[in-house]
């Protein structure tokens, strides 16, 4: 029997249903990105972080159904002793601030009644450029130029698909370092020598404050994912301090609401949040803040430091880590 009949059969059964109740109280914490009609149209830019939106309907369908969808601020109090969370809660999450997430996820989870929480990238609101992992990606996937010479002079063959991947790698271990304008510095330096417009796919690619203002408006929380997307455990504590603190007062001035929960990006380089970062979120002002790092949140968890679970591109599959999720496992 293949491993997806076993797992169709245990759900349907209700096995992992009855474990998880034996399981001390949790929370799953999931984290998407971007939703859209036809993801594959994203390729170039967006990789493979996107849901279809048929796909995200029923993942959402099924977790109004089967679980409790939860806010991030109901999650803090858990975390606290201040409020009791109903059995299997579910918060959902966006990281970057696509325009899809007002345009396509919203709808869907307004008609649901589902609250989600919206991590944007200030930097990208408000220039209206996509986040630069998609930049480099973009740069180096369409690019006419037939190689590139990094840093440490080694060149980097440009003709297969998988080749110009790995150079992606390479130049996303390099930027993942960096933030604010020696970050722009280096995205310009290769989008020149590449010879691409970052501009022609940025359009109309994020939201403006304007949508993020409705979300808000629509109930919804918005919380900071830095200001230019770097690695936070990777750049100095000064910097850092600048992405946590930089961030939060601009959108507390664009929004006119308290700024408290902040999620960690996590591009190329691990980790992406350690000790110091903890602290000085705290020192900063925030009551959570996420990482990509798979697994439950339980009541005496540290909230700066929670765990989240991904979806799947599949509902069977977030059914699955929603139940492994709920019985302690790391998904
Ligand atoms: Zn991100």
């Amino acid at each position: 029997m293949s491993k997806v009949w076993i797992k169709r059969g245990l759900l349907a059964s209700r096995i992992t249903r009855l474990a998880g109740r034996l399981c001390q109280a949790q929370v799953v914490i999931l984290m998407y990105h971007s939703v859209l009609d036809q993801p594959e149209s994203e390729f170039v830019t967006l990789g493979r972080i996107m849901h279809s939106t048929e796909v995200f309907k029923k993942q959402m369908e099924l977790v109004c159904r089967d679980y409790a969808p939860v806010s991030m601020d109901d999650l803090f109090l858990f975390t606290q002793g201040q409020k009791e969370l109903p059995s299997r809660a579910v918060a959902v999450t966006f990281d970057d601030g696509y325009v899809d997430n007002h345009e396509v996820a919203a709808p869907i989870l307004n008609r649901l009644g589902v609250p989600a929480t919206f991590y944007i990238t200030v930097d990208c609101i408000e220039t209206g450029r996509l986040p630069w992992p998609s930049r480099l990606r973009y740069a180096f996937l369409t690019t006419k130029r037939k190689s590139w010479i990094d840093q440490s002079s080694r060149t980097w063959v440009l003709a297969s698909l998988s080749q110009r991947e790995q150079a992606f790698l390479r130049a996303c271990d390099l930027c993942a370092a960096l933030a604010g304008h020696v970050q722009e510095q280096f995205l310009l330096a290769v989008e020149t020598e590449l010879e691409v417009d970052p501009t022609v796919r940025s359009e109309g690619a994020m939201m403006n404050w304007d949508h993020v203002r409705t979300l808000v408006a629509k109930g919804h929380i918005v919380g900071s994912h830095t200001m230019t997307h770097p690695n936070m455990a990777h750049v100095s504590d000064d910097q850092a301090e600048i992405e946590f603190l930089e961030s939060k007062r601009r959108m507390e001035r664009a929004l006119g609401v308290p700024i408290v929960h902040f999620s960690y990006p996590c591009p190329a380089l691990s980790p992406h949040w350690k000790e110091s970062t903890v602290e000085l979120s705290r020192e900063v002002g925030y009551r959570t803040a996420v990482t990509t790092n798979g697994g439950s949140v339980r009541r005496d968890d540290d909230p700066l430091r929670l765990h989240r679970a991904r979806p799947t591109k599949e509902v069977d599959g977030l059914h699955w880590n929603l139940e492994c999720g709920f019985m302690g496992c790391t998904v």
